[in-house]
């Protein structure tokens, strides 16, 4: 399906009084080569993981990035459980996380035994906030999981002085941030180990995915090993040893080739992915700058050495009523908003981990407020300004 297509799915149908057409929040989009590259991994007879498309895509998103190493994993939740494994977290660690994330950032390190530490965010980008960190510092702590939410960067400079000087790892979850930079370095690269998702809501989408990217050469085979069943197969295919046999813990984290041909083809597409998400983003902020200052909402700030990834258009009501009606008032509009994160610390399971209601108090307010509107490669213009438009009438 070429994106034309959405458009035409949503022409006006012929007869009287045709309803509006249905603006989801978020529709997959194929970007042309998906299937012919699907059909050569066929082929080829290789289906099975780590197959010629999925080392394609592995030296593209080197290349691209500036990353040593990556690999794919079949998803960003596993390149979390990945990273765990790597860095040996588990019973007695603590790992500080932001509250305002999805289950996948604490849970993976849950996982190992880890005892996940929910920080505060940032009330201006909605990132872990840099000041509370030293706070929650134990004799225990080992990592510091940082999300670029929305695709704009954390304060990585203090993060990282912060993990320089008690010691600590710190792991970007970049799931929205992908070719977003902080102080023109590609997000990802900065942490000693980096996740992605390609899962369908993202950016860059092969349905379910991802990738775990190694900033640090030393993690190399162990990753390829973890990802390999606790096994050497990686360097047994490529002639390197003779045999494998159990040499460590893992599983099996790697996608089919069929997964990663649908994923070349996105990737080599991403810049005009891109180029669509950012006037989609930019026509979002433009047409509602005004309505936001008559309304007592707020848009997403962007710090002027972010180079964000555009991956989340949102809006900031000033109440938690009036983005239920806002939410409201679009559905009746034919328009699909949605919210977003209920804060982790507050969460049935945050609780078990100690944590109690005020421990993160911006992300226990903006978390009722904050609406996501729709924002996709395929939207049309049409779409976007009737959106704009929808949002302008109302006044909460
Ligand atoms: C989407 C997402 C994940 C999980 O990604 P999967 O590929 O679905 O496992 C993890 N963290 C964040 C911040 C995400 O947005």
């Amino acid at each position: 399906m070429k994106t034309t297509d959405v458009r035409q799915h949503n022409d006006h149908g012929p007869g009287p009084n045709p309803e509006p057409p249905f603006i989801p929040f978020n529709r997959p989009s194929f970007v042309g080569n998906e299937l012919a590259y699907i059909s050569e991994a066929i082929a080829q007879g290789h289906v099975s993981g780590d197959g010629s498309f999925t080392r394609r895509c592995h030296r593209w998103l080197e290349e691209r990035l500036g990353v040593p190493k990556a690999l794919l994993t079949t998803s960003c939740t596993h390149a979390l459980e990945m990273a765990a494994l790597l860095l040996d977290l588990g019973e007695g660690d603590e790992v500080i996380v932001p509250s305002f994330t999805f289950v996948s950032t604490a849970n993976a390190f849950a996982m190992r035994g880890a005892t996940p530490v929910f920080c505060d965010v940032r009330p201006d980008t909605l990132n872990i906030d840099e000041s509370r960190i030293e706070s929650l510092i134990t004799d225990k702590t080992r990592a510091v999981v940082v999300v670029h939410y929305a695709g704009v960067a954390c304060e990585m400079d203090a993060i990282a002085a912060i993990a320089a000087s008690r010691g600590l790892k710190v792991i970007e979850d970049n799931a929205h941030g992908l070719f977003g930079r902080y102080k023109g370095i590609p997000l990802g690269t900065i942490g000693c180990m980096a996740t992605q998702s390609f899962h369908e809501t993202k950016n860059v989408t092969c349905g379910e995915g991802g990738a775990l990217l190694l900033n640090d050469p030393r993690y190399v085979d162990r990753a390829e090993i973890l990802r390999e069943k606790g096994t050497k197969r990686s360097q047994f295919f490529r002639g390197q040893v003779d045999k494998y046999t159990w040499v460590d813990l893992g599983s099996s984290y790697l996608p089919s080739d069929i997964l990663a041909a649908f994923l070349l083809a996105q990737l080599e597409r991403a810049e005009e992915i891109q180029r669509k998400r950012r006037l989609v983003w930019d026509f979002y902020h433009g047409g509602l700058v005004d309505w936001a200052s008559r309304s007592g909402s707020r848009l997403p700030i962007v710090p002027e050495h972010c180079e964000q990834a555009y991956h989340m258009f949102y809006v900031l009501l000033p109440t938690a009523r009036a983005r239920e009606a806002l939410t409201e008032h679009l559905e009746r509009l034919g328009i699909m908003a949605v919210f977003h994160y209920r804060p982790l610390h507050l969460a049935k399971m945050g609780v078990r981990y100690g944590a109690r209601p005020g421990d993160c108090p911006v992300a226990e307010e903006v978390c009722d407020r904050l609406l996501r509107l729709p924002l996709y490669y395929g939207i049309g213009d049409g779409d976007v300004a009737r959106t704009i438009q929808a949002v302008s009438t109302f006044m909460p």
